[in-house]
């Protein structure tokens, strides 16, 4: 299929041709026709399959064919979790619209109010905002949403974990009627489902994590090492490979300056992203990571969610990730629009549990790689948690990783019929039993177990129904 049979106007074509699309990816191909006739979507659709044209090339499309003198306010809305995704799907609406007269626009938060609200005051077909800062702005009365009759929801699941859904209440509460609404996420959660429920009319439904198995391959692979050595195998790695960018993932602020820190230290040009950086900064990261000025980009994962760097080879995982959608986030910057990709995990006997979890969840295997020098220590640690890593990754349902339980020692046990000679009879016959039916001690804690589960869930539930 080319782009050509999707039914797009000569104006998006012409800036297609530019961009040098020579076919639509499969987001692309399934969506782009539904948007066009109205429909609502629903799409889980991984981090770099396309989908920022898949939504908003028909966009375009339609309210061009739909230009009037007297349209100032907007009338399609986007919303996305981080500033820097708002800003990139501004640039590329831009870059589709070049041939059209329609205006785009973003607000975020973290930059002063003021210069939005007169951003405001002008004409903006195509608004691309946070959540929070939007919300602001109504409450504000600065923005009149009266008129929006198409809504995309970006990164939807990444929304709601940072407990944007009362302010997203407050933008859907502020249009005039339901829009034309199309519901992006990286994974179809029962956050997610609820919302769809809720805001979605007889949507259609596709699932691109399936329909484009093998079209990419991002080869996921492993290196069991001590804590320690993270620094150095990270800054080898990296300069083994020169000629190619990586994006280093930590989970905490602190863990990536220091990284940061020994990697220039070691000689390497690079750049850190990160929370405890002003908007302008993060922008300058990025850009430079972009233009090739750093070849390493040390980032947190909320700041990196849904970067867009074209053809990055190689993403680190300097540590493993806090759930299974980071871990998906965070290899979703490599193998973008069909090309392949490397993700390496660096695992320390502490993580080896949640790396595991990873695995089991997503049914793969990460490659196991040694580097001469590094590790030898670690390899006994890797193998003892087995059993543990089976039963424990059945509890876990939330994607959220528990901690490694200790073995809890089994108490002596005390019946009633302790001293009784009945008793101590019984205590033999059944004693080789014993081993196959579960003690009261191991029922017993099977129900705290399931107590600690249920509560571990409702906190899970509770905060993503925020
Ligand atoms: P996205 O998932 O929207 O962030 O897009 C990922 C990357 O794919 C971006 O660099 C886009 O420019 C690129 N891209 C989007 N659609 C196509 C296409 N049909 N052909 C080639 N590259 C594309």
């Amino acid at each position: 299929m080319n782009f050509k049979e999707l039914n797009l106007s000569r104006e998006v074509l012409a800036a297609l041709a530019v961009c040098d699309y020579k076919k639509p990816t499969p987001i692309q191909e399934a969506i782009i026709s539904q948007i066009l006739k109205n429909k609502d979507v629903q799409a889980i659709a991984p981090t770099g399959s396309g989908k920022t044209a898949a939504f908003s090339l028909p966009i375009i499309d339609k309210l061009n064919k739909n230009l009037a003198d007297d349209f100032k306010l907007p009338r399609a809305l986007i919303l996305v979790p981080t500033r820097e995704l708002a800003v990139q799907i501004d640039a590329s609406i831009k870059k589709y619209a070049i041939h059209t007269d329609l205006k785009s626009a973003t607000i975020f938060g973290g930059t002063k109010m003021e210069p939005q609200v007169n951003k405001l005051k002008k004409t903006i077909d195509i608004l691309v905002a946070t959540p929070g800062r939007l919300a602001e702005h109504i409450k504000e009365k600065n923005v009149n949403l009266a008129h929006i009759n198409t809504l995309v929801l970006d990164e939807a699941d990444t929304m709601l974990e940072m407990g944007f859904s009362e302010e997203m209440g407050v933008i859907f509460d502020s249009f005039e009627t339901k829009p034309q609404t199309m519901l992006f996420s990286a994974t179809l959660g029962e956050s997610i489902k609820k919302l769809g429920e809720k805001i979605l009319e007889s949507a259609y439904c596709v699932n691109i994590d399936k329909t484009q198995k093998g079209t990419h391959k991002i080869v996921q692979s492993v290196y069991y090492i001590n804590r320690d050595e993270k620094n150095a195998l990270t800054s080898y790695l990296i300069g083994k490979q020169y000629q190619h960018q990586f994006i280093v993932f930590t989970r905490t602020k602190q863990t990536a300056e220091e990284v940061f820190n020994y990697l220039v230290e070691s000689g390497l040009k690079c750049d850190s992203l990160h929370g405890d950086k002003t908007h302008g900064k993060r922008q300058v990261a990025i850009q430079r990571f972009r233009d090739k000025e750093v070849q390493v980009l040390v980032a947190t994962d909320i700041t990196a969610r849904g970067i867009d760097i074209k053809g990055l080879e190689y993403i680190i995982n300097y540590d493993i990730p806090n759930s299974v959608e980071d871990y998906i986030h965070r290899i979703g910057r490599t193998g973008r629009a069909g090309m392949d990709g490397n993700a390496i995990s660096l695992v320390s006997s502490s993580e080896v549990y949640s790396q595991k979890v990873i695995e089991r969840k997503l049914h793969i295997k990460m490659k196991v790689v040694k580097e001469k020098g590094f590790g030898n220590d670690v390899e006994d640690t890797i193998k003892a948690p087995k059993i543990l890593i089976r039963k424990e990754a059945k509890r876990d349902v939330t994607g959220a990783f528990g901690q490694q339980k200790k073995k809890v020692k089994p108490k002596k046990k005390t019946t009633k019929r302790d001293g009784d000679p009945k008793a101590e009879k019984f205590e033999k016959k059944t004693s080789k039993t014993v081993a196959k039916t579960p003690t009261k001690e191991k029922k017993a804690k099977k129900l705290i177990d399931s107590k600690t589960y249920a509560k571990k869930t409702k906190s899970y539930k509770d905060i993503r129904g925020r």
